[in-house]
Order: structure tokens, then sequence, then C-alpha cells
């Protein structure tokens, strides 16, 4: 059987998303059939482009096996859609360099610092040394938050009141290096309190960091909202411009979320030649509620 965050990822998709799984419900495959599809897949957040390019591939898929009962459809959408997501799909895997930095970075509330928590336990369980970096000085709670983290994994932590988070990066890093840690997490803001623009002060972060160490970050992740739409993929667009990002997380797909912006993500992939894997997906609040994103599960829970 599932186990049980593959079941909260297919509530949570089918909740909303799924109008997908009634479109197969009726005999013929028929011209309504694929506007009713069309629709179903707009509404998963799957964006034009993307829906379209489905649709030509399904229909293709469909005509050359010859098919005449709609589940058969809905069996090869599933693989038309896993097809869609895999280069999206790679592990997540730590590099020999120690320390290993990862700069974390995603707009306030898109579950940044849960995924970190979710990251350390992840890697402390494959016996890495994790030290965390309170890379969000404007905000008092974000800290606080992220010591929680810290604490319930039992890793160290290097967090400055009101400090530069430049500075405070820099810092993590050399003590990640003196300590002898195998990975330093960053955990960036979201929102800035100040006229600043956040993507300069997220560069300087990222600098500061190489300046520290050689080749550092070695990951520039980006957790995005699985439930923002087509706000996720303007959000991954920005931050990728900016950073270069080396991978994403996400998030929330337990809850409403309507999975189709993974399809977005891969439209834009294919159309700029840009490769940012999508590391994981988060299927929940608790500590093991991350899990490496993989293709063909996700077209099945999409699906229903
Ligand atoms: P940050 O502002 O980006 O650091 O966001 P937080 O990590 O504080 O998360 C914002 C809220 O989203 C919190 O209530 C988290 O518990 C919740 N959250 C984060 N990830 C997930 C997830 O995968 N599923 C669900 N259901 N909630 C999540």
């Amino acid at each position: 059987s599932r186990p049980g965050w593959f079941s909260r990822l297919r509530q949570g998709l089918s909740r909303t998303g799924s109008g997908i799984a009634q479109v197969f419900t009726g005999t013929r495959i028929d011209e309504a059939l694929y506007e009713e599809l069309e629709a179903a897949l707009l509404m998963a957040d799957t964006g034009v482009k993307a829906a379209a390019a489905l649709l030509d591939d399904l229909k293709r898929r469909v005509k050359a096996a010859k098919a005449t009962d709609p589940a058969q459809v809905k069996a090869l959408l599933a693989d038309v859609v896993a097809d869609w997501l895999s280069p999206l799909q790679r592990p997540f895997e730590i590099g020999e360099t120690t320390p290993t930095v990862i700069m974390v970075a995603g707009v306030n509330g898109a579950g940044k610092t849960t995924t970190i928590g979710k990251l350390t336990r992840h890697l402390a369980e494959g016996d890495c040394k994790v030290l965390l970096a309170a890379a969000d000085t404007f905000r008092a709670a974000a800290r606080e938050q992220l010591g929680v983290w810290a604490d319930r994994n039992r890793v160290e932590i290097v967090a400055q009141e009101g400090g530069d988070p430049a500075a405070v990066s820099f810092d993590a890093v050399q003590a990640g290096r003196a300590r002898g840690c195998d990975v330093v997490i960053a955990d960036t803001a979201g929102r800035l309190p100040t006229q600043l623009h956040l993507m300069d002060e997220l560069k300087k972060i990222k600098r500061v960091i190489g300046k520290a160490m050689d080749g550092a970050p070695h990951e520039v992740l980006l957790v995005v909202d699985g439930n923002t739409g087509q706000n996720a993929l303007a959000q991954v667009q920005a931050f990728d411009a900016a950073l270069q990002l080396t991978g994403l997380v996400v998030t929330k797909l337990d809850g409403t979320a309507k999975g189709g912006v993974l399809a977005s993500i891969a439209a834009w992939q294919k159309e700029t030649g840009r490769e940012v894997p999508v590391y994981f997906i988060g299927v929940g609040e608790q500590l093991e509620d991350l899990q490496p994103f993989d293709a063909r599960e996700f077209a099945q829970a999409l699906l229903g």
C-alpha cells in the first residue's frame, strides 16, 4: 500500500485539481472530452502553454495506441504528464566539499523555514553534521522559528539579532569550516522592512558567502508555495534571474494545491533550456513531510 504522504498528496491535488479524473468517466473519446480535459488542466494551474502542449502530446499517443476507451486515455495522460515532468526530477545529493553551503530563498510564507527544518532532519539522518545560519535578521520571529528547528534536530545555529544578513552568512560559513560541519544551510529573508530591494540583498548574501568559501554557495534553493498557481512560476523566474537557482522545493502539495504549476515550470525550462530540478515536495508540516520529487508518482496523484 501507498505511504501516508502519497494519499495526502493525492487528496491535496484532487480536492481542487481533479476535475481531471472526472473527465474520463464517460464512454466516448471525442472533442468534448479534450475540451473538458483542457479546462481541467487549466483549473489545475498548468497555464495555457503547458495545457496545450500536454493535449497535443496526448492526442498523438491516443491515435498511435488506437485507444477506444476513456480509461485508456487517462492512462496515456498519466504517461504524458510523467514524461513531461521527468526533466524536473533529480535526486538531491550533497557533494564531497565540506561544508556544502546551501542558500535557501523564498517569499515569506512559502514554507522556507519549515523546509529547512525538514531538510536538516533529512541530512542529519544521513549522518551529516549540519549548521544553520539565520540570515533573515529582519524578522525576530524567523530567527526564533529557525532556532526551534535547530533544537528539534539538535544542530547548531549561527544568529545575530539585528545583524547584517550577509555578515551572518559569512560567519556561519566560517564557523562551519572551523567546526568541521558537512553542511551549512542559510535561511534568508522573504521580504524586507526597508526600501532595500530583496533581490539585491539576496545577491549580496550570495556574493559574500562566495567570499567566505570558494565555490560557495553550492546550492541555491528556492522554496515556492504550490498553492500560488502561476505566481509560483513568476517567482521561479524572478529568483532565478537574480540568483541562478540550482533547485526548487514546492511546498503545501497536501493542502489545496493544484499541482499543475509543475507542468508550467517544466514548460518554462523546456522553452529556455534552464535546468532547475525540483528536489523535494512538501506534503505536510511534520519533519518527515519532505519527499523527493518523483514525476510518475506525482502524475498518478494528480490524476486521482
Ligand atoms: P517561511 O515564511 O517561508 O519561512 O514559511 P514557514 O516555514 O514559516 O511556513 C509557513 C506556514 O506554512 C507554516 O504554518 C508551515 O507549517 C506551513 N507549511 C510549510 N510547508 C508546508 C507543507 O508542505 N504542507 C503544509 N500543509 N503546510 C506547510
